[in-house]
């Protein structure tokens, strides 16, 4: 069953990557996540953002599952459940983000780039504050990226559909999308309030699809809150650079922009921000050493 664009009934998510244990933050991100759901009487639908295959492992994505469960988060869509705009794994969604990709293509906003693979590695999974992308110098940007920027600023002369690559998959290289270098880039957190990036300052090319075939994070996470219907997308303060280059990937493909609540991060007790190598601070530990569900919910730290 399609969702019908103009019936804007709540729909969130929770999109872990099961690359580890969930622990602390996740709990309370998504209990945030949940509860936003409930009151506004909308469905939450749960994720699997599995796609960067040497980093997530199949019995991680039970453990988010069951463990997510055992806080009393509940979803109506989901891998376990089914819904209408499933599978709701990404390493079963390739048609989507390939969709995208040829989109993006024929109207010349990404471009291939033979820039190192330090950069990949980076871009596989979602960024966060101390391991963002880092700015790309543009090395690999051509005339037909050039018209695109053009374009997304709406100046008439990028009226013009330029692109004559030949590329027919994406496989073999990375794909950049060509940012507008110095257009500001604002929205408004309906949890921290006005935010403002600089494309080409703040965040650079990045990438959409890498260079071993798999789709970049950016990417996949935009074509799927699109095709999901999300409405509010509720998650960690660490992803907030990440929604404005999102925001203009929406844009480019002409999709409806959700809304954005970006939860404050948990930090362990030396005010370093939980990673799911803190072990000791997951929520399975957690529950092991007897902590009750409100206590894991509400993501104090009390053990450093
Ligand atoms: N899957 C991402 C992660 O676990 C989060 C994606 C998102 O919420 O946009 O870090």
């Amino acid at each position: 069953m399609p969702i019908d664009p103009n019936f804007r009934s709540y729909r969130g998510r929770l999109a872990p990557s099961p690359t580890g244990l969930l622990h602390l933050g996740h709990a309370r991100t998504f209990w945030v996540a949940a509860r936003r759901a409930a009151e506004q009487g909308g469905q939450l639908i749960f994720r699997n953002e599995d796609l960067d295959s040497q980093r997530c492992r199949p019995e991680f994505v039970q453990a988010m599952l069951e463990d997510l469960r055992s806080l009393g988060i509940e979803w109506g869509e989901g891998p376990d459940c089914g819904g209408p705009v499933g599978p709701y794994t990404q390493s079963e969604r390739r048609g989507h983000y390939l969709e995208a990709w040829k989109k993006l293509r024929d109207r010349g906003m990404i471009y291939p780039c033979a820039c190192s693979r330090k950069d990949v590695a980076q871009a596989a999974g979602a960024p966060n504050e101390l391991d963002d992308e880092p700015v790309y110098p543009g090395t690999c940007r051509t005339a037909v990226s050039e018209a695109a920027r053009l374009r997304l600023r709406g100046t008439a002369e990028a009226a013009v559909s330029t692109c004559s690559e030949p590329w027919a998959g994406p496989g073999g290289v990375n794909w950049r999308f060509c940012v507008p270098d110095g257009e500001e880039i604002c929205f408004t957190d309906l949890h921290l309030g006005p935010q403002r990036f600089v494309a080409g300052r703040d965040f650079g090319d990045f990438i959409v699809w890498r260079r071993d075939d798999v789709p970049a994070y950016q990417l996949a996470v935009i074509v799927d809150d699109a095709a999901m219907g999300i409405t509010e997308v509720v998650r960690g303060a660490d992803l907030l650079k990440s929604t404005a280059r999102q925001i203009l990937l929406f844009r480019a493909l002409e999709l409806a922009v959700p809304d954005y609540y970006h939860c404050d991060l948990v930090r362990d007790a030396a005010g370093v921000r939980l990673a799911k190598r803190h072990d000791a601070l997951s929520i399975r530990k957690l529950r092991d050493l007897g902590w009750t569900a409100d206590q894991v919910r509400a993501g104090e730290i009390s053990v450093g």
